[in-house]
């Protein structure tokens, strides 16, 4: 496990972990929005009698592709999730969700990895195009006469709702010509 927490035997109190996430985590999940990251989460969990929470925080850059030119852009992205842990009650099932997960009690360690790789798509920024006048205008030329060729001219930034951007993040496809 790349992303494993302890949590068996674990005294109460406060242990901490430091993960690296780079590009490779989003080629894992077949993501190809997502070009390269470099990104360090900082896992705190914190045990008290019966109940488990984990506290990530991240904070990094992720490479994405320019909206207006296709070329390379550089974002800085920075979050903090939380995450309970409990141990499963007896004829309970393991289940795992954004918010908690449920354990078999005969585990010793929990994999974050699904939770650090969804926290983070949902916390790049939706706004994906280099600050004016830093994208490549051969490349915006272009791009512009062939958007006005397919008629859709400069509509296109308004079908482009939030919501599919986010569906294209997790799903790890690009479904926003649906
Ligand atoms: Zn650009």
């Amino acid at each position: 496990m790349d992303y494993a927490i302890h949590i068996g035997g674990v005294a109460a109190g406060k242990s901490e972990y430091e993960f690296e996430v780079k590009g490779e985590l989003f080629r894992e999940f077949g993501n190809t929005q997502v070009l390269d990251a470099d990104i360090v989460v900082k896992a705190v969990l914190e045990k008290g009698s019966g109940w488990m929470n984990l506290v990530c925080a991240g904070s990094g850059t992720v490479v994405v592709e320019c909206d207006r030119c296709l070329e390379e852009l550089e974002l800085p992205i920075a979050f903090e999730s939380n995450l309970a842990i409990r141990p499963a009650k007896l004829g309970e099932e393991p289940e795992v969700s954004d918010e908690f997960i449920v354990v078999d009690p005969s585990e010793a360690e929990v994999d974050i990895k699904q939770f650090i790789y969804d926290t983070i798509c949902v916390n790049i920024p939706l706004k994906r195009v280099h600050r004016q006048g830093d994208c490549n205008p051969q490349m915006e030329e272009r791009l512009k006469k062939l958007r006005a060729e397919d008629g859709k001219g400069q509509e296109d930034s308004d079908t482009y709702s939030p919501f599919s951007a986010l569906k294209d993040l997790l799903g790890g496809e690009n479904h926003r010509d649906n």
